[in-house]
């Protein structure tokens, strides 16, 4: 399997971190649903855009430098109207000036407002001993409070998959909770075993942060997306 050239190109540049941009870039390319966002360099290129998707849309701050975007102020949810757009992309600019005075902004992406799913998290880092390894949780505060995940080591076969959702003790949220439909864990399988393969075929990938993935009752969607890759050696 080729490298994917998005890839290529940050290597070339020596660059580790791929903007959420190039990583749903990537991630589509793969086979794997995500809201695609693009690069907006000015205000009135994000009106254009936005109008181009449909409202209502969200706003985020791109910056190679900036890795957790709302903590700069970096993102603006359901921007109804082409007046908010322009609004919200100079309050992002500015939030994000402030508090990263040092980071290379891009500009701002526009991507399409997803609809509200079962929160969860998906990633992939390195250990020193076993290599590559997949992790499942459910997202929100579940993984940030309870550190309610599940790890698997690469390469991941379907029953693999299939475990690691069953490990969390947020389990009964995916099966359908008081009335709500259960989710498409198979959705979330495909998602692991699509990446299981992807890290094993591209070692320079570092780590992955799909946070969150939006499940459904039918399939599931990335709505943020983080691709780290290995710093080159000297
Ligand atoms: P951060 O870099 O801070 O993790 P995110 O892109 O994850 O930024 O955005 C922060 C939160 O905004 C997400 O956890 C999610 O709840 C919400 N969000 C982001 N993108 C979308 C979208 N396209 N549709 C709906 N909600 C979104
Ligand atoms: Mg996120």
């Amino acid at each position: 399997m080729a490298t994917h050239p998005i890839i290529e190109r940050a290597v070339q540049q020596q660059r580790t971190l791929l903007t959420e941009t190039e990583s749903k870039h990537v991630l589509h390319d793969l086979g794997i649903a995500t809201t695609q966002s693009q690069l907006a360099p000015s205000a009135s290129a994000a009106a254009h855009i936005a109008a181009a998707i449909g409202f209502p849309v969200v706003l985020k701050i791109s910056s190679p430098d900036i890795i957790h975007k709302s903590d700069v102020g970096g993102v603006r949810l359901n921007v109804h109207n082409a007046a908010e757009v322009r609004r919200a992309y100079q309050e992002i600019v500015r939030n994000a000036t402030a508090k990263a005075p040092e980071a290379h902004i891009e500009g701002v992406t526009v991507q399409p407002m997803a609809k509200p799913g079962v929160e969860v998290i998906i990633g992939m880092s390195k250990d020193p001993t076993f290599g590559p390894v997949l992790m499942f949780g459910l997202g929100g505060v579940l993984v940030e409070v309870l550190k309610d995940v599940a790890f698997r080591i690469v390469p991941l076969s379907q029953q693999d998959a299939d475990d690691m959702m069953r490990d969390i003790q947020g389990f009964p949220l995916l099966q359908g909770h008081r009335g709500a439909p259960a989710v498409d864990r198979n959705a979330l399988q495909r998602i692991l075993l699509i990446l299981s393969d992807f890290v094993a075929n591209t070692p320079v990938v570092q780590e992955i942060d799909l946070n969150p993935v939006y499940a459904y009752h039918d399939g599931a969607l990335v709505v943020d997306a983080r691709l780290i890759l290995e710093a080159a050696s000297a």
